[in-house]
C-alpha cells in the first residue's frame, strides 16, 4: 500500500524536489500540497498529481486557486495549513515551509499524531521542548529531513546513545575569507552555494554559518544532545553529512553526494530504503575529503546561535526571528553582509532580560517573535 504524503511548502526548493522523489517512487503518493503565495507553481503541481486538497497562504492568490482546480478543496489565508492538516488523510506530512511560519504546521500534524518529515529547522529552533513534548504525547515520530541529521538519525539507527556528535558545514561560499573581506561581498555573491541548491534564506544562512548555528540546536532537542557535546566541522566537499562518536571511541559517518533528494527519500520511505536514481558516490574521483575549525570571529552568527541555544528559553525564538529580518534586509540591500550578525546581536541585547528561561506555549513564542522583529526593525533604521 502506498504511503501518502501532505507536502507543506511544496513550491520551495525542498518541496520540489519532493515532489520529483514521489513522482519516481510508485510506493508514495501525493495526500496534499500546501504554499505561500506561488499559485501558479501549486496550481500546476496540483494538476500534475491529480491532488484534491490544498492550501495557500496568500489570501488574494486563494481565489485564483480555487477558480483554476474547481474540483479540489481550496483553503487560503491564515489557519489554512492546520486546517489542510486536519482534513487530509495523509500518513506523513513533510514540512518544508521556510522559517518561523512552520513551527504551527509541526504542531498541528504532531497533535493530530502524523509523522512529521521535518526539514524546518526553525521549528525546533524556537519550539524544541513544545515540539517535542507533543511528539511524544501523541506517539508521533519526527524524521529528519536536514540532510546532517538524517546523517545522525542513520548513524545511530540499532546504537545506543553517543558520546559527540560532529556537525558538518560546508563554509558556504565565503570559507577562509577575513572579517575584512566579508565587508565587501555582496548578495548575489552569497546567493551563490558552492555544493547545494537552496532557497534564498537557508542559502544567506549557510553563508554566514547561522545556519549551523540553528542546527546545532536541531540537534540538541532532536537527539538530546548537551550542547558541550556537539562540535561543528567546516567540510568544504559536503560528502561526509554528519557523524558520531560512541563510548569506545569508535565514529560513525554517513556519506553520500550533496543532494537533497537522498535524505528527503529516506525520510519519506522511513524505515525502508527506496531507490532514488542518484548517481553512485566514487570516493576514488573525489580523492580529497578536508576538515577545518570555524573561524568564529569571521562568522560570528554560529556562536550566537549556540549561546542562545544554551540560554535555551526565549533566547533562540528572539535570535531565530531577528535572523529572518536581518537576512530580508541583507536581501533588499538595507544591512551589508557582517550586518546580519550585528542585527541578531543587537536585538538578543536589546531583549535581554526580558527573555523569558522557559517556553510554555505556541502564543508565547508568538509575542516573543513578534517582538524580537520589531527591535531589528528597529536596529536596522
Ligand atoms: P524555499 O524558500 O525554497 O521554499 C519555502 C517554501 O515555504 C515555499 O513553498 C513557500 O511558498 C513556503 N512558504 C513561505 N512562507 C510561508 C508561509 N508563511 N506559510 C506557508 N508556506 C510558506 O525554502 P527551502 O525549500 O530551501 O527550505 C525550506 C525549509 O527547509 C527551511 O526551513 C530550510 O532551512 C530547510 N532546509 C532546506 C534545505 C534545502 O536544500 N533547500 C536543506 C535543509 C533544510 P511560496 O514559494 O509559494 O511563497
Amino acid at each position: 500500500m502506498s504511503k501518502r504524503v501532505l507536502i507543506l511548502g511544496s513550491t520551495g526548493s525542498i518541496g520540489s524536489q519532493a515532489l520529483e522523489v514521489i513522482s519516481e517512487d510508485p510506493e508514495l503518493e501525493v495526500a496534499g500540497l500546501a504554499a505561500g503565495a506561488n499559485f501558479l507553481l501549486l496550481i500546476q503541481q496540483a494538476r500534475q498529481f491529480g491532488v484534491g486538497n490544498v492550501a495557500i497562504m496568500d489570501e488574494n492568490a486563494g481565489a485564483k486557486v480555487a477558480e483554476a482546480l474547481p474540483e479540489a478543496a481550496v483553503c487560503a489565508g491564515p489557519g489554512c495549513i492546520r486546517g489542510l492538516i486536519d482534513q487530509t488523510d495523509a500518513d506523513l506530512v513533510l514540512n518544508a515551509v521556510v522559517g518561523a511560519a512552520g513551527l504551527e504546521a509541526t504542531l498541528a500534524a504532531l497533535e493530530r499524531g502524523l509523522d512529521l518529515a521535518l526539514a524546518n529547522k526553525e521549528s525546533l529552533v524556537i519550539g524544541g521542548q513544545l515540539v517535542t513534548d507533543m511528539a511524544r504525547r501523541r506517539k508521533a515520530r519526527i524524521l529528519p529531513v536536514d540532510s546532517e541529521h538524517s546523517a545522525i538519525f542513520q548513524c545511530l539507527e540499532g546504537q545506543p546513545r553517543p558520546e559527540r556528535v560532529f556537525l558538518t558545514a560546508s563554509g558556504g561560499p565565503f570559507f577562509g575569507m577575513s572579517p575584512g573581506q566579508l565587508a565587501s561581498v555582496t548578495r548575489d555573491q552569497a546567493l551563490i552555494h558552492p555544493r547545494w541548491k537552496m532557497g534564498s534564506k537557508v542559502t544567506i544562512d549557510s553563508a554566514t554559518l547561522m545556519n549551523k548555528g540553528l542546527e546545532v540546536i536541531e540537534a540538541h532537542h532532536l537527539f538530546k544532545i548537551g550542547y558541550d557535546d556537539i562540535e561543528v566541522i567546516v567540510h568544504p566537499q559536503s560528502i561526509v553529512h554528519s557523524l558520531v562518536r560512541f563510548a569506545d571511541g569508535s565514529v560513525m559517518a554517513q556519506l553520500g553526494l550533496p543532494l537533497m533528494k537522498l535524505p528527503i527519500a529516506y525520510a519519506l520511505n522511513y524505515p525502508r530504503r527506496r531507490p532514488v536514481g542518484m548517481p553512485g558516490l566514487d570516493l576514488t574521483e573525489k580523492k580529497e575529503l578536508t576538515f577545518f575549525k570555524p573561524d568564529l570571529e569571521a562568522f560570528p552568527c554560529l556562536e550566537l546561535a549556540v549561546e542562545a541555544g544554551k540560554r535555551g528559553g526565549g533566547a533562540p525564538v528572539a535570535l531565530n526571528a531577528a535572523n529572518e529580518i536581518a537576512v530580508a534586509s541583507f536581501l533588499t540591500s538595507r544591512v551589508n553582509f557582517p550586518g546580519i550578525a550585528s542585527v541578531v546581536e543587537g536585538t538578543l541585547n536589546a531583549m535581554d532580560g526580558g527573555l523569558p528561561a522557559r517556553i510554555a506555549s505556541f502564543e508565547e513564542i508568538e509575542a516573543i517573535d513578534a517582538e524580537a522583529r520589531r527591535h531589528a526593525e528597529a536596529f536596522i533604521s
